[in-house]
């Protein structure tokens, strides 16, 4: 498969020996490593970190962080950031009201993201309705300021 190496902007095929993914970029070997995650994307990845021992803990599950790492990796390689990922994992915990292993989110995580474009639809759709209805109430409050020759709002 051929990426853009994310530091000098070059196409590079993941099959090659010149190519490396580290700390989430697509890079050729060559090119300086980007060794540091930005203050963001540690902050991220912290948080889901945090929520996967969280969930662990609530519902007794075993970890098993060299696998998990390498899970999470697999999926920041196919293009689904830690956020994506923390979604994933908040969106199947709530749907089965346990926690059944990253290896679930690791299979469910395009079902998630389906489900958080759904819900980031439905969100602008109600913000639409609730200017609509604050436009609708503002216009009646006018209306009667205006209409009434003594405006009860000033009585
Ligand atoms: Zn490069």
């Amino acid at each position: 498969m051929r990426v853009k190496c994310e530091i000098c902007g070059n196409n590079v095929d993941t099959g090659a020996g010149n190519y490396i993914f580290a700390n989430g970029i697509h890079q050729h070997k060559k090119c300086p490593h980007k060794s540091k995650l930005s203050p963001e994307e540690i902050k991220d990845r912290k948080e889901l970190t945090d929520a996967i021992q969280w969930v662990s803990i609530k519902w007794d599950a075993s970890l098993n962080w060299p696998l998990i790492t390498k899970q999470i990796k697999v999926l920041l390689e196919k293009g689904y950031n830690y956020q994506d990922q923390l979604y994933a994992l908040k969106w199947l915990v709530n749907k089965d009201d346990k926690f059944w292993g990253y290896g679930r989110v690791e299979k469910f995580i395009e079902h998630a993201m389906h489900y958080k474009e759904q819900e980031n639809k439905l969100k602008e759709t109600q913000q639409k309705q609730v200017s609509n209805v604050e436009e609708k109430h503002t216009g009646d409050l006018r209306d009667k300021i205006f209409q009434s020759s003594k405006p009860e709002l000033f009585i």
